[in-house]
């Protein structure tokens, strides 16, 4: 028996798991319950002085985390393959810059591997948005759509569920950096930045000054992201089932 089950209480069945450290039975507990799959999508790139590598990664897997607990479903662990990066675009280090070509292939094989395993709702969930990336997660998902009919596959960013909110999204600027501070506290470092205001051209910034960000913020923003995207999700999953 599932150990998942084994515990008398109902409330024990597994709803959400992060998929690589489920067991079988927690999977397939998931899978008839709620059938989505999150793929966060995140990027190896420049965040200015004070923050991570590793941001947009960090950011679209913890927001899946949130909306998997709520809606029911796995998260993959976050991809952190990229196109357009700040590299090319602004010339700024310590980016891996991955071809779009390439993005639409591993989205393509990643969302019909996941349609074979009986998720009926996969979310490319990316935590980069130039439209280069979301272009090429589009293009992925628009093949695998020509062949698995049976399952719903969307494509969407934390920059497309702001409504209601009182800010705007951004590169390394106050909204990205309290996602950061908010999902891995102590990884940003402000005192490292330089001491003037902060431009794209040098540092690689965009938006508010991450100085104004905060732990506190980041939560704020996950709130408003999960009020906009929970139900938006909600729907794509009745769609998707009516269909079946
Ligand atoms: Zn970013």
């Amino acid at each position: 028996m599932c150990a998942a089950y084994s515990d008398s209480s109902p409330s024990a069945a597994v709803t959400w798991g992060r998929y690589s450290d489920m067991r079988p039975c927690e999977i397939d507990a998931v899978l008839a319950r709620s059938p989505i799959a999150y793929v966060p999508w995140g990027a190896l790139e420049w965040h200015s002085a004070h923050a991570p590598i590793g941001l947009d990664s960090t950011k679209a897997e913890g927001i899946c985390w949130e909306l998997a607990k709520r809606t029911g479903g796995v998260v993959l662990p976050a991809i952190p393959l990229a196109a357009n990066t700040i590299k090319p675009f602004k010339g700024f280090p310590h980016s891996i810059d991955i071809s779009a070509g390439l993005i639409t292939n591993l989205a393509e094989e990643i969302c019909l591997q996941l349609a074979e395993e009986g998720f009926t709702l996969v979310v490319l969930f990316t935590g980069h948005y130039p439209p280069e990336q979301i272009d090429a997660l589009e293009a992925g998902a628009a093949r695998a759509r020509a062949q698995a009919a049976g399952t719903a596959f969307k494509v969407c960013a934390d920059n497309h569920f702001l409504e209601g909110g009182d800010f705007s999204a951004d590169h390394a600027g106050a909204y990205e950096t309290s996602y950061q501070m908010y999902f891995q506290p102590g990884s940003v470092k402000v005192s490292d930045l330089p001491e003037r205001a902060l431009t794209l051209d040098e540092d690689g910034i965009t938006g508010e000054d991450p100085r104004e960000a905060s732990e506190e913020r980041g939560a704020k923003q996950l709130e408003i992201l999960l009020q906009n995207a929970v139900p938006a999700i909600a729907v794509w999953s009745k769609e998707i089932n009516a269909k079946r």
